[in-house]
């Protein structure tokens, strides 16, 4: 592997359900271990974007914001002196239920949840960054512009709201982004935007902060398998120039 940043894509770690979105404890902690000892250094989002690059680093980021990433993500991250980036689906921050898109069969336990306000701020307080993946996990792409306005700003001063600074990053759900969709995401005072693995529908520029690219880590993936995405991920990247792009990035948002 070589490259100076890698971005993954991670949802949920636990061991209550076997859904392809969900990594178990013990890969999880596999794949950690395994950066570990090749001198990762794991940064937050907004630390990639705006401060000196090192010659290792990885960001871990988290879609949706389950409950599962602070029981059983984040120890394992501490454990190994890993941060994380968590885009938090802000209207189901303190819900008892479900996310709408999950239909498990099974009686929802707290893990699949979404994170509560004293969740967000206790990670927020222990250096995990907190970004917006909107309001309620709208197709934003296909919503009437003043409906996506609101969901990407709502969710800014929502989460604003509970960890009192400002949000630096936002994920489009599901990929569903296009050029009116991301120049919102910029209004609104976001400073970097992720796209989602495999799924986009918006155009993705490598020297575009508001479509960065990561790496999607499922439930099947061993150590084999994510060495040779974050492999074909650079090769990738190094076609399409996102490598020097990143580097391009991090000084237009530092100045
Ligand atoms: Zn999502």
């Amino acid at each position: 592997m070589k490259s100076d940043l890698y971005v993954l894509a991670y949802h949920r770690v636990n061991d209550i359900r076997d859904d392809i979105l969900s990594v178990s404890t013990k890969r999880f902690r596999e794949q950690i271990s395994f950066f570990k000892s090749q001198g990762y250094r794991s940064i937050a989002l907004q630390e990639a974007m705006t401060k000196k690059p090192e010659e290792r680093n990885i960001v871990i980021t988290f879609d949706d914001g389950y409950q599962d990433n602070y029981h059983c993500a984040w120890p394992i991250l501490k454990e190994f002196g890993f941060t994380a980036t968590i885009f938090v689906t802000a209207g189901y921050v303190d819900e008892k239920k479900q996310f709408a898109w999950n239909d498990n069969p099974v009686t929802p336990q707290e893990l699949d949840y979404c994170l509560t306000r004293e969740q967000i701020k206790t990670l927020t307080s222990e250096g995990v960054e907190i970004g917006s993946h909107t309001i309620t996990h709208p197709f934003l792409a296909e919503l009437p512009l003043d409906l996506a306005k609101e969901e990407i700003q709502g969710s800014k001063s929502m989460l604003e709201d509970i960890i009192e600074q400002p949000l630096f990053s936002f994920c489009y759900p599901s990929g569903s982004f296009n050029d009116e969709v991301r120049n919102l995401v910029a209004t609104a005072g976001f400073k970097a935007a992720v796209v989602t693995p495999g799924s986009n529908t918006g155009k993705v520029s490598p020297g575009d902060p508001y479509t960065i690219q990561r790496v999607g880590i499922y439930r099947d993936d061993n150590l084999q398998s994510m060495r040779i995405k974050l492999s074909s991920f650079w090769r990738l990247a190094s076609r399409t120039s996102l490598g020097g792009s990143i580097r391009k990035l991090r000084r237009l948002i530092a100045n």
